[in-house]
This record gives structure tokens, C-alpha cells and sequence, in this order.
């Protein structure tokens, strides 16, 4: 349509430039003059002329001497009507050799036409543009309430399959029973099974959720239509829902096909929290996404992923059986998963021969998927920055550290007494870490600034946890308050630099009472709601369910298990003295020391 118009443009201007260049051609020629009617009159009771050409309101004479001359009459008035007005006699006029040309030019066309066709042209062009702006615009309206999913069809290049998901082996398989359905439903159908809806993914950020949504549908080969939750929530009421449903129509077109809803839990949170605009929004695109859910076909070959990592906060209604009633968990990967994963992203990236992605899953506890795939990407940037053809193992801890802390930042301008204080502060991190039974060794300790923090003590768990005892999580504290207590003792002052340390203390020494259930006096039981509220667009994460005696009794404890876990710190500083001041010397010299060099510096 659009060329069209644009033809239509380039045609009319073209129209304009023809008649403007016959308008200059249907100017007189330069031999003829022009000359009034009095010298036609004249020319002929002489008998001068040879012959008359009359064309339209033209009159050209051919003199007997060659010459030509040009006489304009009116419209409508013939030449003999003219004449003879004039006076002029009738042999004379039966003398001459007249000859009538009807305008059959084109510029004779153009020029009688245009004057009439002209304003009609112009008004016709300013309505086809005004048709043009209101189609547009009304074709903007109408797209607002379609679906933006994208759809991924069949692209060979970008196909991602179950091969390019490394680890998560429970969830491929609860998968690889959807890439059966959608390959081949008769078997299911055929046994009176019911096809499975919807498969909801939980795990939390860059666990690959998105990833393996997509080599589902890779796997299955089918078309994969992608949507955000967030793309759902709209300022105006009822789009969303509109879109929903434009989005199942689509999908209804290509079947079999995977609908994948990223991040559902930004329209499928519980209906009636919340308070504020947005809600009533999302209660209707909520609804909308049940209503299609139930309305499919029981043998409709679709299949509804959705991912979150909020599972806490979704609707139960989406959790019906017949909606969302497969659960699969996507969680962070264990070592063997982690050296599966970085083997996957290495594929394209050129090793050293002594790269050992073993040694690199170790180092790497707690890190998803995203976290290795972006520790890989680091090391090869840091590589190609020295202008190294291969990365090897120097980049890749690099990166981790990179990765885990941010940025180094070298150029950043510390005196010499922020210096020393750091350098005691993280030795007192490291010395109490060490000589407490329940925590991890240190790996590292580093002055170097990197992202927020001034420097830093890496501790590493030998092994992957997934429990806590409440004796390391006090330990925990101990050795958070270890940089504070240590500056304290040696300047008897204390410093900003260990607002993270205490803030972090404290809400590990809150958790342990409130989740945990780990305080003697308040018992096996949690406080506060975390139920989900939005307010004003704020998060209000916890609802007191408890009195004000407790939340006192609550400080209270907090008191108490800092305090325990400051009696602890303190008197591994003040014995080990010796220790820490070796430390703050070694950094001093080196700015960081590895975990070889540092359990020689504090060897008996
Ligand atoms: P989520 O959607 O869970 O937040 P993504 O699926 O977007 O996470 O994962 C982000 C990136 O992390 C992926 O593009 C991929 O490069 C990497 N990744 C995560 N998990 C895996 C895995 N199991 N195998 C390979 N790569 C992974
Ligand atoms: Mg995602
Ligand atoms: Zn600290």
C-alpha cells in the first residue's frame, strides 16, 4: 500500500515538471512575433500573407517574406466572425489560405485541461494523504491489541536443542515427554490421555529457563511463539487480555506449536494483591490466559510453557490441574552440572591445552548457568585485550572473580592510610574465617577495589551445600564483623568501609529467628507475612503477624547472637595478633594473596 502512495507522489511531481515544460514549448517560438490584431487587419487587405494556421486561440501567420507572426484571439470567436467584425472585405478573406488545426497536441490538451483538472488533482492528492494518515493511524490502534509475540519458526541457524542445555537432567526429561506429545499425539490420544497444557519452569534468574523453553520447541520442531509477561501489562485496561487472546488465535493458526510466557508472574501473581492502578489489568489478562487455557480442545496441539522465578506469588487458579499442572525445577547447577554447562560455552572458544573446566566448576559454586556462560565470555574478552590468541586459566579466574565481585578498579585513588585500614580489615575477615571450625577456607584476600567494595576476602565451601547449620551461620557473622572488630582494636575508631559488612550481619542475625526458627527463645516458629503487596508501585515485602512484645523480643535476640558472634571474633583477633600482622604486611607488599600463601603466612 505504502508504495503505492509513493508512486502516486512521484508521479504527480513528474505530471507537474511535463506541464510546466509545455507550457514553456507552448510559448511562441522566438522567430514568430507576437502581434496584435490590428496588424493581422493590416497584413491582410495587403495581401502579404502566404497562409493562416488557426489552432485553438492561436492565429499564425506565414508571410509572404518568410517571416512568422502570432495573433492571440478569444475563445469561442472564429477567425471569419473576427475578420469580418473588422471590417474586413469578403474577397480578401476568400483569398486566403487558411488552415484549421484542432488542438490535437497533448500540450494543447494540457493546456485547456489543466486549468479545470488542476484543482481537482490537488484536492484528491490532500484527501488520498488524509486517508493515508487516518489508516495509518487506525492500523496502529487496532495492532496495539495484537499480540507482539514473536514467533520462531523452523530457523535451522538459531535452533537451540536439548544438546546446547547442558545439566538440568530431570527437567529434560519431564520435557522430552512434551516433545513427545507435540511429535506425536495419536499415541497419548489413542490410550484416552489428556495432553498436557501447561508446563510451568521455576528456577531462579539465568538457571536457563528461557534456554530450555526454547530447545523444547527446537527439539519437537515446532514453531515457538514467544511472549514476556511484562509485555502483557499495559497502561490501558483490557490490552492485555486482548492480546492474549490474539496471541492463542495465532498459535490455533500453527499448531503444533509451543506458546512460551516468559516471566508470568508479572500477570499471574495472586489476584487481589495488590493495590493501585495496574492490578485490575492484570486480573483481566490473568483471566484471559485461564479462559484460553480451558477453552482448548482436548486434543489441540498446543503446548503452554511459562516461566518464573516467582513461584511464590503466583495465582493458584494457574496452578489448577488442567492449567499449569507440570512443574518442572530448574535449580543452580551442581559441579558436575557446572562443568557440563561451561563445556557447552567453550565449544567456540580456543583453550589452553591446560584448562582444566573441572578446576573451573570448583571454583564456581552458586553461579547459574548465566553466571558460567558470562565467566566464559569474560575470560575470552580478557584474552582478546592482551592480544592472546588462547585463554587460559589466569583469564578465567580473572573472570570469575570479575563476575562474582564486578569490576577491578586499579586507578582508583586511595591514600595510604585508607590502604592500611583496608589491608587490616580484610586480614581480619580472613584470620577469623580461618580459625572458626564451621566456615569455608579462604580462597583469596585482595586491597584491590573491585565494583562496590574496597577489597575483598574470598571464602570458598569445598563442597556444594544446600543446608546451613545455625553454628555456621553464626560464624558467618563472626567473620562479617571480623573486618570492623579488627580496625576497631588496631585504631580504635571505625570506618564506613564496613556499612555492607554490618548490614549484612544483621539481617543473616534476623533471618535466623524469624525463617529459621534457630532462636532458643522464640522458638520453632517464622514471623512476618512475605506475602506480596504492591503498593504505589513499591514492594512491600513483609506483614507483621506478630505482636510488639515479640518484635521486641525479636531486637532482642538479634542483640544477642551479635553480640555471641562478636565475643567470637574478638578473641581470635586478640590472640592472633601476630597473624593478622603478618597478613597486612604480605598485603601491603602484594595487594592479594592466594589461598597457598596465605595458609604458609599463618602456619605455627
Ligand atoms: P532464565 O530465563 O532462567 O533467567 P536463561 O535461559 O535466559 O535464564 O539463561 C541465560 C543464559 O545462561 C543462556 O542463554 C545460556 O547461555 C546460559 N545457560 C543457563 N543455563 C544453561 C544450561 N543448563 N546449559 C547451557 N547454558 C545455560
Ligand atoms: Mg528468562
Ligand atoms: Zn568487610
Amino acid at each position: 500500500m505504502k508504495n503505492l502512495f509513493k508512486n502516486f507522489g512521484i508521479f504527480f511531481i513528474i505530471f507537474i515538471l511535463i506541464i510546466a515544460l509545455f507550457s514553456f514549448m507552448g510559448e511562441p517560438k522566438a522567430e514568430s512575433k507576437r502581434v496584435g490584431t490590428e496588424t493581422l487587419i493590416s497584413r491582410i487587405n495587403n495581401e502579404e500573407i502566404e497562409k493562416i494556421i488557426v489552432e485553438g486561440t492561436k492565429i499564425e501567420m506565414q508571410l509572404k517574406d518568410g517571416k512568422k507572426e502570432i495573433v492571440k484571439k478569444e475563445t469561442g470567436e472564429s477567425l471569419s466572425e473576427l475578420l469580418s467584425n473588422f471590417g474586413v472585405e469578403k474577397e480578401k478573406i476568400l483569398k486566403l489560405n487558411i488552415e484549421v488545426r484542432e488542438g490535437e497536441g497533448f500540450d494543447y490538451w494540457l493546456v485547456t485541461l489543466l486549468p479545470f483538472l488542476l484543482p481537482f488533482l490537488l484536492i484528491g492528492l490532500f484527501v488520498f494523504l488524509m486517508m493515508r494518515g487516518v489508516q495509518g493511524a487506525n492500523s496502529r490502534a487496532m495492532m496495539f491489541g495484537q499480540s507482539q509475540a514473536k514467533e520462531f519458526t523452523k530457523d535451522e541457524k538459531h535452533k537451540v536443542t536439548f544438546k546446547d542445555v547442558a545439566g538440568v537432567k530431570e527437567a529434560k526429561e519431564e520435557l522430552l515427554e512434551v516433545v513427545e506429545f507435540l511429535r506425536n499425539p495419536k499415541k497419548f490420544l489413542d490410550l484416552g490421555a489428556r495432553i498436557p497444557r501447561g508446563v510451568l519452569l521455576l528456577g531462579s534468574p539465568g538457571t536457563g529457563k528461557t534456554l530450555l523453553a526454547r530447545a523444547t520447541a527446537g527439539e519437537a520442531n515446532v514453531p515457538f511463539f514467544h511472549i514476556s509477561g511484562s509485555e502483557f501489562v499495559e497502561m490501558f485496561v483490557g490490552v492485555g487480555a486482548s492480546r492474549v487472546r490474539d496471541l492463542f488465535k495465532k498459535a490455533k493458526k500453527n499448531t503444533p506449536c509451543i506458546i512460551f510466557i516468559d516471566e508470568i508472574d508479572a500477570v499471574g501473581r495472586k489476584r487481589g494483591a495488590g493495590l493501585g492502578g495496574s492490578h485490575d489489568e492484570r486480573e483481566q489478562t490473568l483471566n484471559q490466559i485461564l479462559v484460553e487455557l480451558d477453552g482448548f480442545e482436548p486434543n489441540t496441539n498446543i503446548i503452554v510453557l511459562a516461566a518464573t522465578n516467582r513461584p511464590d506469588v503466583l495465582d493458584s487458579a494457574l496452578l489448577r490441574p488442567g492449567r499449569f499442572d507440570r512443574q518442572v525445577v530448574l535449580e543452580n547447577p551442581d559441579i558436575n552440572d557446572r562443568e557440563a554447562i561451561l563445556k557447552v560455552h567453550a565449544k567456540k572458544k580456543p583453550l589452553a591445552k591446560d584448562v582444566s573446566l573441572r578446576h573451573i566448576a570448583q571454583r564456581t559454586p552458586g553461579f547459574s548457568g548465566a553466571d558460567l556462560a558470562n565467566v566464559l565470555n569474560e575470560a575470552a574478552i580478557l584474552a582478546a585485550r592482551k592480544n592472546k590468541k588462547i585463554i587460559d586459566m589466569n583469564e578465567l579466574f580473572d573472570a570469575i572473580e570479575k563476575v562474582m565481585l564486578g569490576p577491578e578498579r586499579k586507578s582508583r585513588v586511595i591514600t595510604k592510610k585508607e590502604r592500611d585500614i583496608t589491608a587490616y580489615h580484610e586480614a581480619g575477615h580472613a584470620i577469623v574465617a580461618h580459625y572458626l571450625p564451621n566456615t569455608d577456607p579462604v580462597h583469596k584476600i585482595s586491597i584491590i577495589a573491585r565494583g562496590q567494595t574496597g577489597g575483598y576476602t574470598l571464602k570458598m565451601p569445598t563442597e556444594d551445600k544446600h543446608m546451613h547449620t545455625k553454628s555456621e551461620y553464626i560464624e558467618e557473622i563472626a567473620v562479617l564483623l571480623g573486618g570492623y572488630l579488627t580496625e576497631k582494636s588496631i585504631y580504635n575508631e571505625v570506618t564506613t568501609g564496613a556499612t555492607s559488612d554490618l548490614r549484612r550481619a544483621t539481617s543473616i542475625a534476623r533471618r535466623l529467628i524469624t525463617d529459621f526458627g534457630m532462636s532458643e527463645i522464640l522458638g520453632p516458629r517464622t514471623f512476618g507475612n512475605k506475602e506480596e503487596m504492591i503498593f504505589l508501585g513499591r514492594e512491600i515485602t513483609e506483614q507483621r503477624d506478630y505482636s510488639e512484645k515479640i518484635a521486641e523480643q525479636i531486637d532482642e535476640e538479634i542483640f544477642t547472637f551479635i553480640s555471641r558472634a562478636t565475643k567470637m571474633a574478638e578473641k581470635i583477633i586478640e590472640d592472633k595478633k601476630d597473624k593478622i600482622e603478618k597478613v597486612v604486611q604480605e598485603l601491603l607488599k602484594n595487594e592479594t594473596i592466594e589461598k597457598k600463601k596465605f595458609e604458609e603466612l599463618v602456619k605455627d
